[in-house]
């Protein structure tokens, strides 16, 4: 079995745009279950040598406010599940958000390997995120540029050791 990774955090962050420069055209949609294909895109990742399986949270962005909360919470708690390790995004331009602060609580909670991108960090713009981010308390923050494709050498030298 594939080591999988799960990008997870709010909607907006930049989750979709990172799955799709790790997986490229490779995209597959894998899981049977009901719901599970809309709300979690599985593809297979590529990295400089490494190749292992990715997980999408998608399907926040359709729920209302009152019902994100609640969506957000089962959904990344299903990718946790399904996942070896967590990728967790913020927008290193709009700092730590109350959300994203949820989010740590629920990724604390659940025990599980936690990286933590900080995005949208292209040209030095997210380095008052970065700095933000240590107070999530989920260890170092990587600056990363998922439209950009900066910090993906570092995120390499993160995952390498795990997979
Ligand atoms: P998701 O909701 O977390 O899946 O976020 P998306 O991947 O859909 O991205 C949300 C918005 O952020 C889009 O307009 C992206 O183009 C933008 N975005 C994603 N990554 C970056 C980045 O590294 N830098 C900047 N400046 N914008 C980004
Ligand atoms: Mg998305």
């Amino acid at each position: 079995m594939s080591f999988t990774l799960a990008i997870v955090g709010r909607p907006n962050v930049g989750k979709s745009t990172l799955f799709n420069r790790l997986v490229g055209k490779r995209l597959a949609l894998v899981d049977d279950q009901p719901g599970v294909t809309r709300d979690l895109r599985e593809g297979a990742a590529r990295l400089g040598d490494l190749r292992f399986t990715v997980i999408d949270t998608a399907g926040l962005e359709e729920a209302t406010d009152d019902s994100l909360q609640g969506r957000m919470r089962r959904l990344t708690e299903r990718a946790v599940d399904m996942a070896d390790a967590c990728l967790f995004l913020i927008d290193g331009r709009a700092g730590v958000t109350p959300v994203d602060e949820v989010f740590a609580e629920l990724l604390r909670r659940r025990g599980t390997q936690v990286i933590l991108g900080v995005n949208k960090a292209e040209g030095r713009v997210g380095e008052s995120g970065v700095l933000e981010a240590y107070g999530l308390g989920l260890g170092e923050p990587l600056a990363l540029s998922a439209e950009h494709g900066e910090g993906m050498a570092e995120l390499a030298v993160m995952l390498a050791p795990l997979i």
